[in-house]
């Protein structure tokens, strides 16, 4: 039996005015955030300084969230939550990056866009407040993949970017860690104990694609000029809908050599669980090689996987089901 054509114009009215008025799509829609792995002590952290990275993931993955609910494409959701992480002087990324051995500041940043495989990616920055801003200029304005230094500034000021003083990204507990780090190192000092910070995001949007962001200061006393894992397409960034999406942290130069974010999506592109490709690059190819740090990895029906081989990870998520996760240590 046909539905007469008045009733049937009806539905069609109805289910439009449902959607204008923002009933929530039925698509479903998931993100996942890191902020950095490392030797998180929870003796070492006060309860005030724990709530508050505890708050601003939360804040960070809820920004992310609001814009794929919305609507918006993966890589715009990317950008939401990033931007919060890196306007954070708590990360090390944007406001609170590392110092390099000549006590300046050295910004780098990725993204992916999993449905079309474009990618931009920015290194080597001194005065781009956010990097992953300018890492999507890279990828939607320019017929380039990777900018650098100087060269990726001019690029940024072409593009309306209202570039900042460098000495926007001091702060005096960055300057500490540098001093505590190259005494120790002139001391021959052991370093046992690791820390990194970047952050970075993963995303399903609506339309069923996947993004990847990462956004990193690098590492504290790194040389002037070094480059890590994180702008480096496949090693520290990665994201294609017939695989994964993939945001590390760590040891940049390991996660180079394995290329693990692209490894870990061909795993995944091969039929691997997201969860255990991920586990096997972390545990069974960076650490016996002496790499530290963790990967956030999601697959194409927004399956969240953490994995990392330090003693704590900050993160969060919402699920596809929507729900909320936000963690620091290991077990939790
Ligand atoms: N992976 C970054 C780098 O090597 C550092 C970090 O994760 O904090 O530059």
């Amino acid at each position: 039996m046909t539905a007469p054509p008045t009733f049937t114009l009806f539905l069609v009215f109805l289910c439009s005015s449902l959607h204008a008025e923002g009933v929530p799509p039925t698509a479903p829609v998931a993100i996942a955030i890191h902020a950095g792995a490392g030797t998180i002590k929870r003796d070492e952290l006060s309860s005030e300084a724990e709530a508050e990275i505890r708050a601003t993931l939360e804040k960070a993955v809820r920004a992310g969230h609001a814009a794929l609910t919305s609507g918006q494409p993966g890589v715009e959701a990317v950008r939401a939550a990033v931007n919060i992480l890196e306007d954070s002087p708590l990360f090390n990324a944007g406001k609170g990056a590392v110092f390099n051995a000549r006590a300046q500041n050295e910004l780098d940043a990725s993204i992916m866009d999993g449905a079309s495989l474009n990618a931009g990616a920015v290194a080597a920055l001194k005065r781009v407040r956010n990097p992953i801003d300018l890492a999507i200029s890279v990828m939607n304005q320019s017929r380039h993949v990777m900018m650098i230094g100087v060269g990726a500034e001019q690029f940024a000021i072409e593009q309306g970017f209202e570039l900042v003083d460098p000495s926007y990204f001091h702060t005096d507990h960055r300057l500490e860690q540098l001093r505590e780090r190259q005494a120790d190192e002139q001391a021959n000092v052991k370093q046992d104990e690791a820390w990194y910070s970047t952050v970075g995001a993963v995303v399903l949007d609506q339309s069923g694609n996947l993004a990847a962001g990462t956004s990193t200061g690098g590492l504290t006393n790194k040389r002037w000029g070094r480059i890590g894992d994180t702008p480096i397409i496949g090693a520290g960034n990665y994201a294609n809908n017939n695989g994964c999406a993939v945001s590390a942290t760590g040891t940049g130069e390991y996660f180079i050599r394995h290329v693990v974010a692209h490894s870990i999506c061909m795993r995944v592109a091969g039929g691997q669980a997201i969860a255990e490709a991920a586990d096997r690059l972390i545990f069974d190819t960076l650490l016996p090689d002496g790499g530290d740090g963790g990967v956030i990895a999601m697959d194409p029906k927004g399956e969240i996987a953490f994995s990392f081989n330090t003693a704590g990870m900050y993160r969060a998520s919402i699920d596809r089901n929507g729900k909320l996760y936000v963690g620091i240590y290991a077990n939790e």
